[in-house]
């Protein structure tokens, strides 16, 4: 699958919100949206554009949980069919879906300072699900999985390295964190409330669903 390579900030900035993708600088006053005079959409006379259409508005829900996660659209569209199969509402089990991703985990347990990273560990072979390296950032985890990093010093230093850069992990209820062990435990499902990007999901099942 491929991934998105050009300027992080700028897709924070087309849609308004903190997407997170640059690790520790967006906590800091160097981000953008954290400035007056860059908090504004990306593009020449952004400041110039008209009110969005209802389709517009919906449509910039679908791209911003899909930048949050870093996925384009056929795989997004694939989460999407996965979770209209299922018999809960399908809003919150796409977003449920896309929590449980592999990449996504090892970043909520502070393994990775973005997803970004988290991916490349993930890619790069550094972790290990049940004991067993798992290298697709895709993958989806289940209750009772336990993630670990690949046993052999350059893995655990690297993930230890980048622990220290951000500081005190502060782990979900979903998600247990052994940080001797540089071990993670999946507790449970993710609810609604552990997707922290203020998203309305009921917007994409209507655009999507069409
Ligand atoms: Fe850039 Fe991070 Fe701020 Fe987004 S949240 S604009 S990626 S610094």
């Amino acid at each position: 699958m491929g991934r998105y390579t050009g300027p992080s900030c700028r897709l924070c900035r087309r849609e308004g919100v903190k997407l997170m993708l640059k690790g520790a600088r967006c906590e800091t006053a160097k981000c953008p949206l954290e400035r007056q005079w860059r908090n504004n959409p990306p593009g020449m006379h952004s400041w110039r554009r008209r009110r969005s259409s209802e389709y517009g508005i919906r449509l910039r829900e679908k791209q911003k949980v899909k930048r949050y996660y870093g996925i384009f659209e056929r795989q997004f569209m694939r989460y999407f069919s996965m979770a209209e199969r299922q018999k809960t509402n399908t809003g919150a089990a796409l977003l449920g879906l896309l929590e449980r991703r592999l990449d996504n985990v090892i970043y909520k347990l502070g393994f990775a300072p973005s997803r970004a990273a988290a991916r490349q560990a993930v890619s790069h072979g550094h972790v290990y699900v049940n004991g067993r390296k798992v290298n697709v950032p895709s993958a989806l985890v289940k209750v009772g999985n336990k993630i670990t990093v690949k046993p052999s010093d350059k893995s655990k230093n690297l993930i230890k390295q980048q622990m220290e850069e951000l500081g005190e992990p502060h782990v979900q209820n979903w998600l247990s964190l052994d940080i001797t062990k540089l071990e993670g435990l999946v507790l449970a499902m993710p609810s609604r409330d552990d997707v922290t990007i203020p998203v309305e999901e009921n917007l994409i099942v209507e655009l999507c669903s069409k």
